[in-house]
């Protein structure tokens, strides 16, 4: 047997004295997280240049600043401990090359807390969720039952900009799952515009023609936006406008790559892919946010679960397998620039680049899978 786990998410409909207390946690977990930032980011001026003696130093916890701030008790205190957590780990792909310096938390983004579950403080009923120093127990839409064998873990409540509440509720359940035989694979090449290439048909996985749409449509509201007085009546509503497109356009983005994963965790019993960094790649590309925004991976990660809960595989190669530069069919290497969309081969091969590249990872797969 072996533990699964697998998240929940249901809208939140607090009332008045909920939403205030909500409120108030959001802002003691960004002010904790803040101050133990300000505090790390002296340490670390402080030792910079001797590594041994800054790895020594304590981190910040939030329970030394409940004396000087004597609201931070009035809140979930599990819930300051994820800050405490979130900022540790934030600061160690920092300390460990994985990313840039934490930044500080601003009343602008989203807002979230994390708590979890201690000796039964969270509990559902009647379509509603008590929570730690929460009164009474939350509304909630509860569209789809979690079943009784599986336990909570945490739970993290959000509120978006335009003034919507969620709950992501993560469990954890125990289930015996038989490995499938391997039969069907597929390789999937990331394509720049679209979703992925698959290496059966050289077909493409591309973004439905709504949610394009819905992206233009966003790039004009945003354009709007910037001409109008900032803080003005007309600011705020134009605002509000841009903030529901965004929420909009990132539930399609999710839904889209839900169906997609599944689809294929359906048919195969393996995927291949590649193992790549999108950070590095949009930066040496130069492509920026749209690599990010390609949801790549996101879906990466669904196609990941789904297909481990039926005992499938998803097999990631190396980031610097010459996928492009190979020819499918006979092996042999050559340089591809960006601008050449066929690949074309000395021995008569020709092919979709994608197509082509799609062939490599699945061929790279089915060595490393045999
Ligand atoms: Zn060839």
């Amino acid at each position: 047997m072996a533990k699964q786990n697998k998240a929940f998410k249901f809208r939140l409909y607090p009332n008045k004295e909920q939403k205030i207390q909500l409120a108030k946690t959001f802002g003691c977990v960004r002010f904790v997280y803040n101050k133990m930032l300000e505090e790390r980011k002296e340490t670390y001026e402080k030792f910079r240049n001797d590594k041994e003696t800054l790895k020594q130093q304590a981190f910040p916890t939030p329970a030394k600043y409940k004396d000087e701030f004597p609201f931070l008790k009035e809140v979930d205190s599990l819930a300051l401990a994820n800050a405490q957590i979130n900022l540790q780990n934030a600061y160690k792909n920092f300390f460990e090359g994985r990313a840039e310096f934490p930044k500080f938390k601003s009343k602008k983004n989203k807002q979230s807390y994390t708590t979890n579950m201690v000796n039964g403080n969270i509990k559902l009923e009647n379509g509603h969720i008590k929570l730690p120093k929460i009164k009474k127990p939350m509304k909630m839409n509860r569209h789809r039952e979690i079943p009784a064998d599986y336990k909570i873990k945490s739970c993290t409540i959000s509120k978006t900009k335009t003034g919507k509440y969620y709950i992501s509720i993560l469990t954890e359940y125990e289930k015996d799952i038989q490995s499938v035989k391997i039969q069907k694979v597929v390789g999937l090449d990331f394509a720049m515009d679209g979703l992925y290439v698959e290496s059966e048909q050289g077909e493409k996985a591309n973004y439905p023609r709504y949610y394009r749409q819905a992206l233009d449509k966003l790039a004009k509201a945003q354009r709007i936006l910037s001409r109008r007085k900032k803080g003005s009546a007309r600011w705020e509503k134009q605002r509000l406008k841009v903030a529901k497109l965004q929420e909009k356009i990132a539930n399609q983005r999710k839904n889209f790559l839900h169906h997609k994963s599944k689809e294929l965790a359906s048919t195969y019993d393996a995927v291949i892919i590649e193992d790549l960094d999108m950070k590095g790649m949009s930066q040496a590309l130069n492509f920026g946010k749209s690599v990010h925004d390609n949801g790549w991976g996101m879906f990466t990660t669904f196609l990941e679960y789904k297909l481990k809960e039926q005992g499938k595989q998803l097999v990631k190669i190396d980031k610097w397998f010459p996928s492009t530069k190979k020819c499918s069919c006979c092996g042999k290497e050559k340089e591809m620039p960006l601008s050449k969309r066929v690949y074309e081969c000395s021995c008569g091969f020709v092919l979709d680049r994608d197509h082509n590249s799609a062939i490599n990872i699945k061929n790279e797969g089915l060595r490393i899978l045999a």
